[in-house]
Parts: C-alpha cells; structure tokens; sequence
C-alpha cells in the first residue's frame, strides 16, 4: 500500500512513514494510491462485531506490512480502551429514521479521540522500534489539541505542542489542554485566529531545516492515519442498520473536512452511502464553495460552534485531488491562489463535487434552536457543532433513506451556548469532574513565526 501527495512532486511513502511525516514535502497532504475494496459480502460481516474487531478489518488493507496483525489488534485495542461507553460509537434515534451517532465518548469529549488515541499507540509502536523520537506540533480550534495532549501525555519518545487561539476555545476546552502535568506537553495560546495558528504549522513542515532538526511530526487532521481511523464508525453505524443490504445517508458538522473526507472513503471504499451531506456553521466557505461559488476566503466570525470556525479547510485538497483527476499540477495551482485569496472550481471539477456532496449551513439562532427543538423532541441535549449537523440533516432527509448526524462533542464541552439554548448546564461526566480544579500551565505567545519555532526548540528533550 502506497501513499501520494495531492501535489504530485514528494515521493511515495508507505503507511508508517505517511503518518510519521503528516505532511508531505511538495506542501500536499497523502491519499492512498488505490483504496482498498470492500465486497457486499465483507460489509455484511461487520454485522454484530464489537467496534474494535471492526476497525480491525476495514484499516488493515491500508497499513500495509507497518504492523503484524498481532500488534495492530493490540494497537486498536490500547486506543479504545478509556472510552467511556462499551458501544464506542453508539447510535441513539432522534425522530423517524433520523439517527444520532455519539462519538463523544473518548476522554476528551470529542469524536477527536477516535483517531487521536489511535494515533498515539500507532506512534508509540512505531518509535519504539525505531529507536526514534519525535517533537508533534498541532494547531488547534480546541478539540484536536486537547485530544492530542490526552493521547500523548507521558509518552516516552514524543514532546507534544499546541497551537491555540488565545481567547477562543472554551474553558473546558482549555483546561484540557492546560492542566496535564506531564513535562513533554506544551499548551501555546497564541495572539490570533485558528488560521493563523494553522499557517504557522504549515509554516513550520515547510522550514526543511527547522522541521528536519526537530524532528517535527504533525498530527493534525492532515495526517492519513487521522483520516482513516475515522473511516471505521462510518462502517459501524451504517451497518446497524441495514447496510450493505439498505442504502444510509450521513450529515457530517464540518470544519477542516477531515471528518466528512471520511465518510468519502468509506464510501469509496464500497460502503452504499446516499447522501453525504457538509453541515457548516455561519463561517460557510465550503457551503458556498460546494453551491458553485468558488473557494474565496473571507475573515472568520467567530461562533457558538468553534471547531468549525475555519477559512482554510485542510482536507479539502484531498477530495480537490480527486475532483481535478487526480492532476498534482492542478492543485498545486490552486493552492497558490488561495494563498492569494482563494480560488474559483472548473465547471468539470464542480460537478464531481456536487455528485459526491450536499450540503447546508446553520446561522446562530438555528444552531440554539435547534439545541432546544431536539431537546424537546428527543431528550437529547446537543453540543452546538452536532446542532449545525442536525438542523442541516432535516433539511436533506428523505423518508426511505436511514440518516445518521454525527454528534462530535459532548455538550458539557460547550456548556455555555448549551445552557443558553436549553436552560440547562451540562455536567461533565464524573470522571472528569474535578477539571476546574486543577492547575493550568499556559504559555501565551505572540502571532510571530519565529517566536514559536524559538520557544519549541528550547523546549524539546534532549
Ligand atoms: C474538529 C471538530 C469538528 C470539525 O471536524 P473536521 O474534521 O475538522 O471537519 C466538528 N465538531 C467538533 C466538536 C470538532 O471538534
């Protein structure tokens, strides 16, 4: 299994070595060479299997010889096990046909956790072999950086760093990300926006010498490890209802278009998905770029939902990739005028991208809501990125065809919009009910390229 960079120029890597790297040197983000196939007959299968042995199957074909089959399982298995629900990714019903699939049940909160703990127990094996170390630099609107601190505290052979924007992220979500104690993670609040945060990153993979002397490894959405990990509770949840045998729609609440790339590759890879439909909040870039209206950047509201609170939507290019069949010179091209301001899609590239997605985008006020509607109809209290996907679903449900909302977060991680909707305050779940009690260690830094990769390499292991 080979991996290629969306812009055509960097080498081919295998599995370990794409997920080491994150990103890829010519500046593009790796997709596999082929997706692997699943037949009717495998899908079926999966019918009845706990959520790790189904990971197990659908992520094989893609690591190639990274891992035997022993030690992946037992990877998959270290990854799942401080999931607070047997179930990992259980689905609960909202109304008539329309289904509620909670990927909050990691332990941070997030649907994050369901590829970042992987990532930490991939990493750790594969260093651990390698007698190798690396420095992770993450940026994040909130959930990815507290995932990645859970997920690599205390690991021997890693120093952890994250970007966030100072001043916008939740409590909670701070105080995820501040209150670790190990010595090998480091929180940055930096004076800026998450694009600002997300441009120093790619600022930093592309400094060869700074990235080469830290050993820099990313693990932000960009990282296929990342991506494919997520693939799997697509497989899981369709399955309970009837797939292969029953087609499934899904509506994806979608910022940096990792999660919903996701559900792309599922379907690539056989899965009998209807419709797979983009939620956005008001900061709608990809709403109105999937409407025909060309990928134009503007400045970043933000909102009561801030993991989606994005401009530049990483994962993008990779369906981009596809949608320019599979040209790296094409998108290169268009990455160079984003740079500029933002670009506009070919009439033939558009009309992939309309075949592969719909889409919707929910204001404010329909976020909250929504929060109180479902609340109502269904007693189930909603974190407002999984308000956006459902406000948005009910807009493209059909009566025949099963839709499944991701529900990214937990609403105690966003109890301030949650009591405002609802009246009622979220309580975090007991095992973390002492977070507010805990001491932070923050360190705020200006919005300064150089001051970061300072502050970084000053404090890394040696
Ligand atoms: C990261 C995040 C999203 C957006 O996911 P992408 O993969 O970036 O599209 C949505 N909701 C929550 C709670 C998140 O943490």
């Amino acid at each position: 299994m080979k991996y290629i960079s969306t812009r055509g120029t960097a080498p081919e890597l295998s599995f370990e070595e794409a997920m080491l790297s994150g990103l890829a040197r010519d500046g593009g983000l790796y997709v596999p060479a082929n997706v692997p196939q699943m037949t009717p007959e495998e899908i079926a299968a999966l019918s009845g299997l706990s959520y790790e042995e189904t990971a197990y199957r659908i992520m094989r074909p893609f690591i190639g010889d990274t891992f035997t089959d022993a030690e992946f399982r037992a990877i998959i298995d270290r990854a799942y096990a401080g999931f607070g629900h047997a179930a990992r990714a259980p689905l609960v019903q909202l109304a008539p046909n329309h289904f509620l699939l909670e990927l909050f049940h990691g332990p941070t909160l997030a649907f994050k956790d369901f590829a970042m703990q992987l990532i930490g127990q991939l990493f750790q094996a594969a260093l651990t072999r390698r007698g190798d170390r690396v420095t992770i630099v993450g940026a994040t609107s909130g959930d990815t950086g507290s995932a990645a601190i859970e997920a690599f505290r205390g690991l021997s052979n890693v120093d952890v760093f994250i970007l966030f924007p100072h001043g916008r992220v939740s409590e909670v979500q701070r105080r995820q990300m501040t209150t670790p104690t190990e010595a090998n993670v480091h929180a940055l609040a930096v004076d800026g926006d998450f694009d600002d945060c997300q441009a120093a990153l790619k600022d930093m993979f592309n400094d060869f010498d700074f990235r080469d002397r830290v050993k820099l490894a990313g693990v932000n959405s960009i990282n296929w490890a990342r991506v494919l990990a997520q693939v799997v509770y697509y497989f899981s949840s369709a399955v309970s209802l009837g797939a292969p045998q029953r087609r499934i729609s899904f509506t994806v609440p979608t910022g940096n278009f990792g999660d919903i790339f996701a559900g792309y590759i599922a379907k690539q890879m056989g899965l009998p998905i209807d419709q797979l439909v983009v939620a956005t909040n008001q900061n709608d870039i990809l709403h109105r770029c999937l409407g025909g209206q060309g990928y134009h950047k503007g400045p970043t509201h933000p909102s009561i939902s801030p993991s989606m609170d994005i401009q530049v939507s990483s994962n993008f290019e990779r369906v981009l990739f596809d949608a320019y069949g599979r040209d790296g010179g094409a998108v290169s091209q268009l990455m160079e005028e984003l740079k500029q301001g933002g670009f506009d899609v070919s009439q033939g590239a558009l009309g992939f991208l309309q075949e592969q997605f719909a889409s919707g985008r929910a204001s404010e006020d329909e976020t909250l809501q929504t929060i109180k509607a479902t609340l109502t109809q269904s007693t189930e209290l909603l974190c407002p990125h999984s308000a956006v996907g459902v406000k948005v679903a009910n807009e493209h449900r059909a009566v025949d065809v099963p839709m499944i909302t991701l529900a990214t977060a937990h609403p105690a991680k966003f109890p301030a919009a949650v009591e405002q909707a609802s009246g009622i305050h979220p309580p975090l779940p007991p095992r973390m009910s002492d977070l507010y009690d805990r001491p932070e260690r923050v360190t705020r830094i200006a919005n300064d390229l150089g001051a970061m990769k300072d502050f970084i390499k000053g404090h890394i292991a040696k």
